[in-house]
Formats: C-alpha cells, sequence, structure tokens
C-alpha cells in the first residue's frame, strides 16, 4: 500500500492530510509532529488565547476524532531526526519508517535574541507555540511592564493584547518605523496612532543594547540611552524557516526549501509545503508565512501526490487584528511605487492600495472588508483601477470593477465583470455580517 508521511503537525501538515483524504487517496497516511498536541491554528496564540478568550481546544484545526475517522495516524511528540532520501527511509524519535512520498511541513522557527544581549534570560519569550502562550499568560497581569522587542505583526499583536489586559507596554523597533518590512508608512501611521491612543509606547529607530537582571531581566538598556524596569519581555523579531531536515538530507534550499511550481523538491518522493518553503512566483521565489498560504499549497501538493499535475498559483492574502481594528491584506506589496489612500466616512475605517505604475499589487484594508473583497478579486483577475479615482470616497469601487474590466478587456469579458461587480457586493455584504464571528 503507498504510505505518505508528512512531518510537521502543523497548519500545511493538517491540510495535506485531509487533503489526500478528501481526495480519495486510498494508502496509509501518518502525520508527525514534534509537538505534543494535534495540529493547532496559530493565529489566535497572539490574539484571542493570550488574550483568555479561547481554551486550548478551540485551537485545534480540527479535533482528534476526524483523524481517526479519516484513518489518518497522528504522531504527535515525535521528533523526525534524518531523512534518508535515497532508501525513502526517515529516522524518527521512536524508530524508523519508510514512505513512498514525504511532504516537509516543518514551518519555521522564531528568531530569537542572542544569550550575549540577554535572550537567553527567564522572562524573555518567543510567541510561536501554544507552550509560548502558557509560559506568558500567566504573566499578563494588570500594572506589569512589558517590553515588546520588534514592530511586525505578532509584535503588534502581543502589544495590543498586553494594554487591554492592564500592563504598561514599551514596544522598541529597531527599523526607523513600525512593519517596515511588510507594509507602507501609512499603515504603519495607522496603527502607530491606534497603539498610542491605547498607551503603547512605541519607540522606533530604537535597538536594544542589553537586558540585564541575574536569572530574569529586570532592566533594559536601549539604543539611545534611555534604561527601561522590565517585567516580562517578548521578542517579535521575525522567524526562519525550518529547513534543518532538508538542509541534513542535502536538498535544495533557497530562503526556504526550493519547490517547483507542482510543490516538488529536488528529491525525487520529497514534496514541501507551508512557511517552510521557497516557491516560483512570477518571475521570483518567495516564501509565504500565512494560513491560507500554508492550506492552499498544502492541498496542491496532496492534489498532486494524487497525480493532478496541478501548479501552485499563491493568491496572498493575510489578516492581523490589533484592539478593535481588523486588518486584511490581499495581494504582495513588493516593489510598489504608489500608495493611495482611501478614507471612508466612518472613522477607522481605510484602505491603502499599492500600485507599481499603474498595475494594482496589494491592499491593506481596515475595518473595511468591502474594499478588501473588492481588491482581492482585482488582483486575483489582474484588473486595476485607475489609481486616480480609487482615493476618492465618492468613487464607487463596484463601478470600478466594472468600468475598468470594460476597457481592458474585449466584449465578451464585460458579461464577467457584471458578474465580478454582483460578486464582489454580495461577498463583501456577508464578509461584513460574519465580522463578529471571531476568525482568528
Ligand atoms: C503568533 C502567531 C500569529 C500568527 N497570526 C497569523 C494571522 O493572523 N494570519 C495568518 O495568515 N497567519 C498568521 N500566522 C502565521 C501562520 O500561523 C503560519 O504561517 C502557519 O501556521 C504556517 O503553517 P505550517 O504548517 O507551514 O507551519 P507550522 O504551523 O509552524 O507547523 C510546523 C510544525 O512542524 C513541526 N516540526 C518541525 N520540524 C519537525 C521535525 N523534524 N519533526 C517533527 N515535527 C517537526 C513544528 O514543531 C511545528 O509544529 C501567525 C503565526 C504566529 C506564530
Amino acid at each position: 500500500m503507498t504510505r505518505v508521511v508528512i512531518v510537521g503537525g502543523g497548519q500545511a501538515g493538517s491540510s495535506a492530510a485531509l487533503k489526500l483524504r478528501g481526495l480519495g487517496f486510498p494508502g496509509e497516511i501518518i502525520l508527525i509532529g514534534d509537538e505534543p498536541i494535534a495540529p493547532y491554528q496559530r493565529p489566535p496564540l497572539s490574539k484571542s488565547y493570550l488574550l483568555g478568550k479561547a481554551a486550548p481546544d478551540a485551537l485545534l484545526i480540527r479535533p482528534v476524532s476526524l483523524y481517526r475517522e479519516k484513518n489518518i495516524e497522528l504522531r504527535p511528540g515525535c521528533r523526525v531526526d534524518r531523512i534518508l532520501a535515497q532508501a525513502r527511509r526517515i529516522e524518527t524519535s521512536t524508530g524508523r519508517l519508510g514512505y513512498d512520498h514525504l511532504i516537509l511541513a516543518t514551518g519555521a522557527k522564531p528568531v530569537r535574541l542572542d544569550p550575549s544581549v540577554g535572550g537567553a534570560l527567564g522572562n524573555v519569550f518567543t510567541l510561536r507555540t501554544i507552550e509560548d502562550i502558557d509560559r506568558i499568560a500567566p504573566l499578563f497581569q494588570a500594572g506589569r511592564r512589558l517590553l515588546v522587542i520588534g514592530g511586525g505583526y505578532v509584535g503588534l499583536e502581543a502589544a495590543a493584547v498586553a494594554a487591554q489586559s492592564g500592563l504598561q507596554v514599551v514596544l522598541v523597533e529597531m527599523a526607523d518605523r513600525i512593519l517596515r518590512r511588510v507594509a507602507c508608512a501609512e499603515t504603519a501611521a495607522y496603527f502607530r496612532a491606534l497603539h498610542v491612543r491605547h498607551g503603547v509606547r512605541i519607540l522606533e529607530s530604537t535597538a536594544i543594547r542589553q537586558l540585564e537582571g541575574s536569572g530574569t531581566a529586570a532592566c533594559a538598556r536601549l539604543s539611545d540611552g534611555e534604561e527601561l524596569a522590565v517585567d516580562l519581555v517578548i521578542v517579535g523579531i521575525g522567524v526562519k524557516p525550518d529547513v534543518a531536515l532538508a538542509n541534513e538530507a542535502g536538498l535544495d534550499v533557497d530562503d526556504g526549501i526550493k519547490v517547483d511550481e507542482l510543490g516538488r523538491t529536488s528529491s525525487e518522493g520529497i514534496w514541501a509545503a507551508g512557511d517552510c518553503a521557497s516557491f516560483p512566483y512570477r518571475d521570483k521565489r518567495i516564501r509565504l508565512e500565512s494560513v491560507p498560504h500554508a492550506i492552499d499549497q498544502a492541498e496542491t501538493v496532496a492534489a498532486n501526490i494524487c497525480g493532478a499535475q496541478k501548479p501552485y498559483v499563491a493568491t496572498p492574502w493575510f489578516w492581523s487584528d490589533q484592539f478593535d481594528v481588523k486588518l486584511q491584506i490581499a495581494g504582495l506589496n513588493a516593489n510598489y511605487d504608489r500608495v493611495v489612500v482611501r478614507l471612508d466616512r466612518r472613522p477607522g475605517v481605510a484602505s491603502h492600495w499599492y500600485f507599481r505604475g499603474n498595475t494594482l499589487l496589494a491592499v491593506d484594508a481596515m475595518n473595511d472588508a468591502r474594499s478588501y473583497m473588492i481588491a482581492k478579486r482585482l488582483i486575483a483577475s489582474g484588473i486595476s483601477p485607475d489609481p486616480g479615482s480609487v482615493g476618492s470616497p465618492a468613487t464607487d469601487l463596484g463601478h470600478l470593477v466594472k468600468s475598468r474590466a470594460q476597457a481592458q478587456a474585449p466584449r465578451q469579458s464585460v458579461r464577467a465583470a457584471d458578474a465580478e461587480h454582483k460578486r464582489v457586493g454580495s461577498a463583501a455584504r456577508s464578509e461584513r455580517n460574519s465580522r463578529s464571528s471571531p476568525s482568528a
């Protein structure tokens, strides 16, 4: 019987296993993960779970019973130590195992603060696993002083939860502004103002010189000479793809395990998906760190193991929740040369549209599900609205979609644009209606 072994019990691993069964794969599926529990969602870790509003069971991607029902063997708490690619076997902490197909879904590991700077002190945490949060959450008590290092989404989400829990929060960012790597200055300004309104102190262009204390950090010395008293520190300075197994097995690695458009690595019978994999996108090779990507790429790999020969077409999107703001991002903003700001009459509702020339690349939508839905569809269909009109709140985005499609496409696609216009309207309505349900 054909056997698929999946290494990594996270979002990508779970999605690949379930999709294989969904497609009628009749062989054995073994899902191995080194964390002690069944596959769970990470996004709530820095949101509802840290806030104490979600129980551990609510994090599970699927109930354990479903894997049993689908005849998927889960092996939590088991580490894969080595791949013997020639022999199509792996060595694990509980023994050897053969495979016909191996899917690497090993995810990413947080970058840690160097021990020489104080990164090994007892109250310095990273945010990646449920175990991390279970250690941090009891320390989230009103009045405590939290230092967050790093102004990316995870750091900002942790800062927001801490401020909501009554902690005194300082966030330091080494770059000249928060969200430098992932968003435009306008989006950074929006979130800086949001945090400042909620009492978070944000220090940009500021690095940590040293965390000081015996056993635990009590003081942080900053690059501008300031000394901050701290009770706990969260380090959110990015992640690195977990390529340890792939490297050791001699697979090609290029900022992640290198896969082709079908999800195949450089070694026959070995596939990769999710945070750990880099893949061809347009004329580049990229790696994404998001749930929708982990699901879609893993499902593509599952389909290709079943013989579909289906290339993976990434349609990047992402979200972040901070205080009462839901940020939704459609597309990839790499190489943008202009940002158009679209404000709304409702306070706090805005969207930032990234263009290169006249081509729409991406949109950040803040509490603006309609702009997000329209942008997502426009980007997927390769339609760019006129940058000059998009910024005016008087411009009906739905009509823009229609008129732009008519101008860009031959007559036959006008009907498609009509249908698109209607679909966008109803999708945005249902998105709005579901906003109150907890997504992450
Ligand atoms: C705090 C936080 C908040 C986030 N918020 C969002 C969000 O709002 N929206 C969004 O889209 N994305 C968000 N993300 C990112 C998203 O969670 C990841 O992109 C996604 O989980 C990637 O899934 P994955 O399966 O590739 O990797 P992972 O979820 O990291 O799973 C990989 C698993 O493989 C295991 N593993 C590694 N090596 C081995 C081995 N040798 N043997 C056995 N097991 C191994 C790891 O321990 C891990 O359990 C967030 C991430 C974090 C940490």
